[in-house]
């Protein structure tokens, strides 16, 4: 009999071991020669289960049997045998002399005689995920105070076992997550709150290039862009910059946070994307430039025609119609133009302008429309002058093209809020309409060039050049700042950007 101190130190021995390893293989093996060394057994073995009761892996305290044998004496153990008992009865059972037990089945290989056995189950909430088996060749070796022993030991087995399960769960997991991103074709970093690099998948070790994880950004070349960009994006509410990276190619960056980590950054490369945008650009400036002159003469004439006396009603509505076609097509002409001057970084010559007085000196040029189309406009602007380091003309351009869209697209009657702010070194600019909105999918394209919004041109029945909106964002952005756009269909839009205040504090 082993005395009950003897047991809860040996319980508690088996529980302190089992906790010092997570490793699947290590925590069996513990288990099984403990127990088979506390109960002084003969031999011992353990059989890890899966849900259905089939058995996943064994550990037998006898290695000298092939796998087709002990596979086949453990289905047979499990069908009729003192293990299948335990199974099917979810507790521990003690077959104290195996030759009068009818629930011991002999092996037909089995040379070594067992006199005595017990097995008891691994339970972890209600489900059995293993059986130890303990055998002896001595009849009657094995007790009650055995059977407790080996249950308790069980006990604490069975928490380390789903312990060790989790935790290859995890790993396994992590090791899969790493493989992915590690096969993906773009760089991929992971670095934590202190700009370290934690993680680089191999197309980002080649192309940065990294030779090792654990530096600081400031350590890459160009790292100190990243950072840049990084920093960026931690205050926008888009999540994707473009950054040019020290060998000549473009990157998009994106970035996620990763709570308790860091953040996540990936780097596609646009490098062919923007040469073909600037081939593009280039391919349009020139057609558009070889269209200016025939174009103005074409209009010329027209204006000639339309002072001739005798031109007939029909005569004169088609020379209206050539008039307005041209006027259209010199509009596009001038924006496309106008687009790939700033594009191209030709923005005129920098001085500081204050925005407030822009925004005054611009409203009045829609004073015409506003009254035909009995619109409110209202102004929130500062009383002191904000100065924004810029070209003029510009930005104006910025404040004409929004108050322009929320007059054109306004219902008859609306209401149109003209705003400006400072927010810490920046001023943000904002103009809201109470026109037709513009649903989310089509948001994303508002500012692409030539894009319009087709339900906005039904519902308004307005034209345009769709070239509006990518003038602004390219000015804006010139300037190192952003634009945005907030609406819901039926509501109406705000077109907003912010620009960096001059002088930066
Ligand atoms: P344009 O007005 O010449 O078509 P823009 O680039 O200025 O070109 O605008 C692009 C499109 O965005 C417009 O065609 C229109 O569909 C939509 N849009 C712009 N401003 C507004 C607004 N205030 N309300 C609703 N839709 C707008």
């Amino acid at each position: 009999m082993i005395a009950y101190t003897t047991s809860a130190e040996t319980v508690y021995t088996v529980a302190r071991q089992l906790n010092t390893s997570l490793d699947l293989d290590e925590v069996l093996g513990k288990v099984l020669s403990l127990t088979v060394d506390a109960t002084g057994a003969s031999r011992g073995s353990l059989f890890l289960l899966d849900e259905e009761g089939r058995v996943l892996r064994q550990i037998l305290a006898r290695p000298d049997q092939s796998p087709e044998v002990s596979e086949r004496n453990v289905n047979t153990v499990m069908e009729v045998g003192l293990a299948g008992w335990v199974y099917r009865h979810q507790y521990g059972a003690l077959a104290a002399d195996t030759t009068i037990d009818e629930r011991w089945v002999r092996l037909p290989d089995d040379d070594e005689i067992t006199g005595s056995a017990l097995v008891v189950p691994l339970l972890y909430q209600e489900r059995i995920n293993g059986l130890l088996a303990l055998h002896h060749t001595q009849v009657r070796y094995f007790d009650e105070s055995h059977l407790a022993l080996a249950a308790g030991i069980a006990g604490q087995a069975a928490i380390a076992l789903e312990n060790a399960r989790l935790f290859t769960e995890v790993k396994e997991e992590r090791e899969s997550l790493f493989k992915l991103i590690n096969g993906m074709p773009i760089p991929v970093l992971v670095v934590d709150r202190a700009d370290q690099v934690v993680l680089a998948n191999q197309s980002a070790r080649q192309r940065l290039p990294l030779k090792q994880v654990d530096v600081s950004l400031d350590a890459v070349t160009g790292g100190e862009l990243l950072k840049e960009a990084l920093e960026e994006l931690r205050q926008r509410v888009d999540t994707r910059i473009e950054v040019k990276w020290p060998d000549g190619r473009t990157y998009n960056v994106s970035t996620s946070d990763v709570p308790k980590v860091g953040a996540v950054v990936a780097m596609d490369d646009i490098t062919h994307l923007k040469e073909l945008d600037a081939m593009k650009s280039q391919f349009v400036e020139t057609v558009s430039h070889d269209l200016k002159n025939p174009l103005g003469v074409m209009l010329g004439f027209a204006q000639l025609l339309e002072s001739e006396k005798n031109l007939s009603e029909s005569g004169q509505a088609s020379l209206q119609g050539i008039k307005r076609s041209g006027q259209h097509m010199q509009n596009l002409i001038t924006d496309l133009l106008d687009l790939a001057r700033i594009e191209a970084g030709i923005a005129g010559t920098l001085a500081p302008h204050d925005l407030v007085r822009v925004v005054l000196e611009t409203l009045p040029d829609f004073a015409l429309k506003i009254e035909e189309k009995n619109l409110h406009l209202t102004t929130d602007l500062p009383f002191e002058r904000v100065k924004v380091l810029a070209n003029k003309v510009r930005l104006s351009q910025i404040v004409s093209n929004y108050v322009g869209n929320a007059v054109k697209y306004s219902f008859a009657g609306g209401e149109i809020r003209v705003k400006l702010v400072r927010k810490d070194g920046s001023v943000v600019f904002s103009v809201t309409d109470a026109g037709p909105g513009i649903a989310p999918a089509r948001q994303a394209q508002l500012f692409q060039k030539f894009y319009r919004v087709p339900e906005v041109g039904a519902a308004t029945g307005e034209q345009g050049t769709g070239l509006g909106l990518s003038i602004v964002k390219a000015i804006v952005e010139g300037y190192g700042g952003r634009v945005w756009v907030e609406s819901e269909v039926g509501q109406g839009s705000t077109f907003g950007c912010v620009l960096p205040i001059y002088p930066k504090k």
